[in-house]
């Protein structure tokens, strides 16, 4: 006798019909979003997104850069229980790291350290020199992978970008949905509007400490085996990846890097 797997059947199709597989946000609710937002400071908005939840679950990645602090300042002062998300590739700079300790300590920031996956990186960069010979899969193992891995737990995620760093993001909105998967995050990107003089004023009044390695010539800072220092004048993100056609880690869209 064949067994009955109607109702199997039909307790499988109500499952599904419970289950929202839609995207969490999309391009409509980002429109939405810079409309009710128009006006507004940059202060105003991150109170109403992060108190309210207007965005769901949030969270700031963060390298710790020549101007996070800013960002990391501006979304603490809300909440510093929002989470940090920070790539420990194991090829920073031990004055990020003591920087990004500085910061922490200063902000009363929630620091989550995300780590590449042993196992893959003792298959795949068994010496931790593959950066020397194939950057981009350096930092698929050390940043894009360990970041994905985390980012399906948030709806939303904080960057630094600004429209004044390159002609890519001029015009950039304050909320866009995130591409890089199909779950429908929303990237917020609260300093969009800022020009240099105005981060330079913020770190000023708010007495913001600087990353050590901006007085040596590294206005952009990355992992230590890709960073270079720049002569004044330089275009800042030339000291990156120096020799190698590459711009960017994989986390973000050409110019798409949130310079955190
Ligand atoms: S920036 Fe360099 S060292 Fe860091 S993950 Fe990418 S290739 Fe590797």
């Amino acid at each position: 006798m064949k067994p009955d797997t109607t109702a199997t059947t039909a307790a499988t199709e109500r499952t599904r019909d419970a289950l929202d597989l839609a995207p969490r946000f999309t391009e409509h609710d980002a429109v939405r979003l810079n409309r009710m937002f128009r006006g507004s400071t940059t202060h105003e908005m991150l109170e109403a997104v992060i108190r309210d939840r207007l965005a769901g679950d949030l969270a700031v990645v963060s390298s710790f850069g020549a101007e996070s602090a800013v960002l990391l300042h501006l979304v603490a002062t809300v909440d510093p229980a929002v989470p940090v998300l920070f790539l420990d590739t194991g090829k920073h700079f031990a004055e990020t790291l003591a920087y990004r300790d500085e910061l922490v300590r200063l902000l009363g920031l929630n620091l989550v350290v995300l780590t590449p996956d042993a196992e893959e990186l003792a298959k795949r960069d068994e010496t931790g020199l593959r950066w020397s010979y194939d950057p981009d899969g350096c930092c698929e193992i050390r940043k894009v992978r360990p970041l994905e891995k985390v980012l399906v737990n948030y709806d939303a995620s904080f960057t630094g970008r600004k429209a004044f760093q390159a002609a890519t993001r001029a015009n950039l909105p304050r909320f866009e949905v995130d591409t890089s998967d199909a779950q429908g995050r929303l990237k917020i990107n609260p300093l969009i509007d800022w020009d240099a003089g105005q981060i330079e004023g913020y770190f000023i009044q708010h007495d913001l400490p600087r990353h050590p390695l901006i007085a040596q010539g590294y206005p952009s800072i990355g992992c230590s085996p890709c960073t270079s220092q720049v002569a004044p004048g330089e275009d800042p993100r030339s000291g990156r990846w120096k020799g190698w056609d590459k711009t960017e880690c994989g986390i973000h869209k050409p110019g798409e890097e949130p310079f955190l």
